[in-house]
């Protein structure tokens, strides 16, 4: 085997597919917020898995949940019944405020869920033709990368020369309740929304616009579908999103921080009226609702009705924008933040993001760029608040020292 970070990198380029441009670090070992390289230098995870990793590396509750279902069963499929299903789905639920849970794996899959739900529901409830069910999605949206999600993608590199795609969908500026009202047509389903854009560096919509929006899909009978993958379980200091202003979606897509940064585990949730729609043999996974993920996805949720991951992130809000914001003039354009999740705009004529985060990985942190000059940051919401000013003072060195 290598035994430098080099030499893994080498390995890597030759034998997988370049889907992805990481920073030249090769983790080995990691636990809580740090991670080690093979070469045995520390980091600090700032990224914490795009939000999958919200309670951190390897937390303690979650390794023993998920060491103890391996020695009990692991995969069922579900043409039987497995005894950690239902009350990982009856703690999930009463959790988001929902009926009931229908469980995938990834993020795209519950996404591709929640669409097909709605577009079933359109028909089979809303009375909508046969083939023409339409539902609104945002400029700048991320859900994912299947076909068809990818087909309302507008970024060109998600999207480009992956057609034919998949039509039925209308997409119209974000956070802009006026134009999503005029696109809303009998054969309007859903509106799928990210209630805060993560993708997108952290783009937090108007106070107003998700009551706003909420109400309006009420009014057209169109169903409201929050994607909280990335924003949900406690990352913005609320166990969804939404709750920061007490909306209440139709349909909420779950994923990430569900599997604990152990196993993949997604998830629809809805109430019944919605959900019924689903009925045997309409939809399904083969690894969808397996022990392992169900019991690793309960631990999880235990751990959210505690309210603790969420009441960390809340507290810690201030400290990381006041830290954030003092770098607004020397070196940063603009700051977004809610609970443990920034966006960060770096002047462009300074840095990319790219090469904030190459700076800051020398300084020991791990952050990810997204769209040219933004950095994203989203440490595990177990940091301390000594650590998290360890994250502002290193990105507030890297842009001195440009
Ligand atoms: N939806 C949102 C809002 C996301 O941020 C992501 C991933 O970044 C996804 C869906 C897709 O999740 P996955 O990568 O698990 O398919």
């Amino acid at each position: 085997l290598p035994q430098t970070n080099a030499a893994f990198i080498e390995l890597e380029d030759r034998v997988a597919a370049h889907n992805y441009s990481p920073l030249p670090v090769v983790v080995a070992e990691a636990e809580g917020v740090w991670v080690t390289d093979v070469e045995g230098n520390r980091y600090l995870d700032a990224l914490a898995g795009y939000s999958a990793l919200n309670f951190g590396h390897r937390h303690p509750d979650l390794v023993a949940a998920a060491k103890n279902q391996l020695d009990r069963s692991t995969l069922t499929s579900r043409a039987f019944h497995n005894d950690q299903l239902g009350p990982f789905c009856r703690d999930l639920a009463a959790l988001v405020g929902k009926d009931q849970i229908l469980p995938m794996n990834t993020g795209a899959e519950a996404v591709e869920t929640a669409i097909k739900i709605a577009r079933k529901w359109g028909y089979r409830v809303k009375g909508v033709e046969q083939g023409k069910a339409n539902i609104i999605v945002m400029d700048g949206n991320f859900h994912g990368r299947t076909t068809t999600i990818i087909s309302f993608s507008d970024d060109p590199e998600a999207h480009d020369d992956y057609g034919p795609y998949t039509p039925g969908f209308t997409a119209v500026p974000y956070d802009d309740l006026a134009a999503i009202e005029s696109a809303i047509t009998d054969d309007t389903v859903a509106v799928l929304v990210e209630p805060i854009q993560g993708e997108q560096g952290v783009q937090i919509p108007k106070e107003g616009f998700l009551p706003g929006l909420r109400e309006l899909c009420t009014e057209r009978n169109v169903l409201m579908i929050a994607d909280e993958i990335q924003s949900g379980l406690g990352r913005t200091g609320t166990t969804l999103a939404c709750g920061y202003e007490g909306v209440e979606a139709d349909i909420y897509t779950l994923g990430k921080a569900l599997g604990g940064g152990i196993v993949p585990v997604s998830a629809v949730a809805a109430d019944e009226n919605v959900m019924g729609v689903i009925t045997p043999g309409t939809h399904g996974s083969t690894f969808g609702g397996n022990p392992l993920a169900a019991a690793v996805g309960h631990a999880v949720v235990k751990m959210l009705q505690t309210g603790e991951p969420q009441q960390r992130a809340a507290d810690l809000e201030d400290v990381f924008r006041e830290g954030l914001e003092a770098l607004i003039g020397k070196g940063v354009e603009t700051v977004r933040v809610r609970g443990l999740w920034a966006g960060v705009d770096i002047d462009p004529d300074l840095m990319t993001g790219k090469d904030a985060c190459k700076g800051l990985a020398k300084k020991g942190v791990l952050a990810k760029d997204t769209h040219g000059s933004t950095i994203r940051l989203a440490p595990p919401l177990t940091i301390t608040e000594e650590e998290l000013r360890q994250v502002i003072d290193a990105l507030a060195a890297v842009l001195t020292e440009a």
